[in-house]
């Protein structure tokens, strides 16, 4: 319905509070009727009509399932001490509860009014299982660290995933279980043409199992239902947004980037303690440039960040530690509005973390990425891994040696020079499966196209922008895997291979402590350092002026196609995250600042 004009009538982009809502009048509404009647029939001697009627009976269900079906919903706390499929379990008692509602009162019209509803429900039902579910046979799924997925699947036929601005889908992977689906907003891929992205964070069993069943990059079926429309939806309808984050709530704010990002001014702040999070987003979706993207980095780990974002576009802004929520909304408010660059604080922040973060060499960057690998798969699975890279390492390897061998026989060098040959696959099945029967450890090879395509699945290809510089590396490789080679052997067992990674994910420590004294790149120019010269200049009015709300003398009406103006006022903020607080303080600025504030909550 969200595709038709009926958006314009009925509250659809968020049915879910809709639905909360109603709900909860409901439930209010069952026990205030019910009581009245307990009270008239029992003044009247007539106690008896509760089970000797069709009225008294149906009233009795249906008063005792409310509570089960509603409360488990409703308060915090059942939230918290009952798991979500007993819940939804309990919900589904609603079934029961209607039909109860159908037949209580034979005498009037209750039937139709009710059925009709519990009959829209259960067409809607149908509907969306039979002609909205569609299968996936592919669907790419890789680890991002130890707490979280990346899926990737090409849009099945009919699936429509552009909502323009937001929008979750429900999952079924029948490899963990074939009944149960769960809630996870996409977008559509931004380099991948027709395919589509999810991002789970671990919450609970479901999610774990997902994490645990990916030992390695793994290509698996799975259903897709949907997509369904969010609160994020309404960012469509305002020129210049904030959009507000914690953890995992970003995702809905991707699909609003990915969509609306090159038509809208989409403002981010985003708090995030998953350095993989943090990672995965600025390597997935370009931040718009037009717009401030303020992220503030409340974890532990080192961030392992391509530099090619950050210098390309200088709002996005990284920041270590917790922000003041409401003091980066306002200054954000005031900047697009005035034009004027984010508080010299802001920005001096953002500066050093840009320079902590950027200025490791090839060596500190190898050891945090194998420090992460580390901490995303087990040693077993880190094992195999660099098993299966030694294996096409050692079969690319003979390839090129037998491809070069057969070139130097059958032709003349000058012929070569002027006819080169495409690339041929020479290996044989034999001779691969004589590779696979001899290898069983992992060769200098595998080591090192293992250690690049983590590199390439962290998304820093390129050294000196966050990569890791493979020439330089490359004898420091030899190097450790002889001195734990014991043997000689030219491989290295389980053990072994987890000696090395832990010695090239430490050994470093004293020699980023020498890079850093050396300067370590410490003086290369920071990327803000222009804001901060421009941010300086206007400090005064940026940090002591009282914000009074958006400026609307300098909104002009104009189409959304038409080219933004800096002046435009934020109109809208949105918010998706668990903290009550921060929800407490957005509602309160839409007070004090007439914004539009929309949340999105992903505990149900
Ligand atoms: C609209 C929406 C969008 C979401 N988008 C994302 C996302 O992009 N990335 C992400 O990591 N998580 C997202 N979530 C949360 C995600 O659905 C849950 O983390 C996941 O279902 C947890 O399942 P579990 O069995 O591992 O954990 P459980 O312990 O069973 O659940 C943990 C919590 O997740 C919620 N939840 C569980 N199952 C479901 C379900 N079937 N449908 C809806 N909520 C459920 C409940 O609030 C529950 O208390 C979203 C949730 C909603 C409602």
């Amino acid at each position: 319905m969200y595709r038709t004009h009926l958006k314009e009538i009925l509250p659809l982009s968020d049915v879910h509070h809709l639905h909360v809502f109603a709900g909860a009048v409901v439930s209010v509404e069952v026990i205030w009727h019910s009581f009245w009647h307990f009270a008239r029939w029992a003044s009247g001697g007539d106690a008896r009509f509760l089970v000797d009627t069709q009225t008294g009976v149906t009233g009795v269900i249906a008063l005792l399932v409310t509570p089960l079906i509603c409360y488990p919903m409703m308060f915090h706390r059942a939230r918290r001490a009952i798991s979500f499929e007993y819940r939804k379990a309990m919900h589904y008692l609603a079934v029961v509860w209607g039909v109860c509602v159908m037949l209580h009162a034979p005498a009037t019209n209750v039937l139709w009014v009710m059925g009709s509803a519990v009959g829209l429900y259960v067409a809607d039902w149908a509907v969306g299982y039979f002609l909205k579910v569609r299968y996936c046979p592919t669907m790419t799924m890789i680890r991002l660290g130890p707490k979280a997925v990346e899926i990737v699947f090409e849009n099945p036929r009919g699936f429509l995933p552009n909502l323009s601005g937001g929008g979750y889908v429900y999952l079924c992977l029948p490899w963990i279980g074939s009944f149960q689906w769960h809630a996870f907003s996409v977008y559509e891929h931004p380099t991948l043409k027709n395919h589509s992205s999810v991002c789970v964070l671990k919450a609970g069993d479901w999610t774990t199992a997902l994490h645990a069943a990916l030992t390695k990059p793994s290509n698996k079926p799975g259903w897709v239902y949907g997509p369904f429309p969010s609160p994020f939806l309404t960012a469509s309808n305002h020129e210049n947004i904030i959009a507000v984050a914690s953890g995992i709530g970003i995702t809905p704010t991707l699909g609003t980037v990915v969509s609306l990002g090159g038509t809208r001014r989409v403002n981010v702040v985003w708090t995030c303690r998953d350095a993989e999070l943090i990672e995965y987003a600025l390597r997935t979706v370009a931040f718009s440039k037009e717009a401030f993207t303020v992220i503030y980095y409340t974890g532990e780990h080192e961030l392992l960040l391509d530099e090619g974002p950050f210098r390309e576009n200088h709002n996005l802004l990284v920041i270590a530690g917790r922000p003041n929520l409401e003091k980066i909304i306002l200054e954000i408010m005031r900047s697009v509005e005035t034009k004027k660059p984010l508080s010299v604080h802001t920005l001096e922040a953002a500066n050093q973390m840009y320079v902590k973060t950027f200025t490791r060499d090839g060596g500190e960057r190898l050891e945090v990425l194998l420090k992460r690998i580390r901490l995303s798969y087990s040693a077993s699975e880190l094992f195999e891994l660099a098993r299966a890279a030694s294996l096409e390492a050692e079969i690319e390897a003979r390839d090129a040696e037998a491809e070069a061998r057969s070139s130097s026989l059958d032709h003349p060098a000058s012929l070569q020079a002027a006819a080169p040959r495409p690339r041929l696959r020479t290996t044989s099945a034999t001779i691969s499966g004589l590779i696979q029967q001899c290898i069983v450890g992992i060769t200098l090879r595998g080591l090192d196209k293992f250690i690049r395509d983590a590199q390439r699945g962290a998304g820093l290809g390129r050294p000196g922008h966050g990569g890791v510089d493979v020439r330089s590396y490359g004898t420091t490789l030899k190097m450790v895997f002889e001195q734990h080679d014991a043997n000689s052997s030219g491989e290295l067992d389980e053990s072994q291979f987890a000696r090395v990674l832990s010695t090239l994910s430490s050994s470093g420590e004293a020699d980023v402590e020498a890079s850093r004294e050396r300067g370590g790149g410490g003086h290369r120019a920071p990327v803000y350092r222009r804001a901060l010269v421009r941010a300086a200049a206007s400090l005064e009015s940026i940090l002591t002026a009282k914000y009074e709300g958006p400026n609307f003398e300098n909104f002009q009406a104009r189409s959304f196609s038409s080219r933004r103006s800096p002046h435009d006022p934020v109109r809208a903020i949105l918010y998706c995250g668990g903290a009550a607080t921060v929800v407490r303080m957005l509602r309160a600025m839409r007070k004090t600042t007439g914004v539009d504030v929309q949340i999105e909550s992903f505990e149900w």
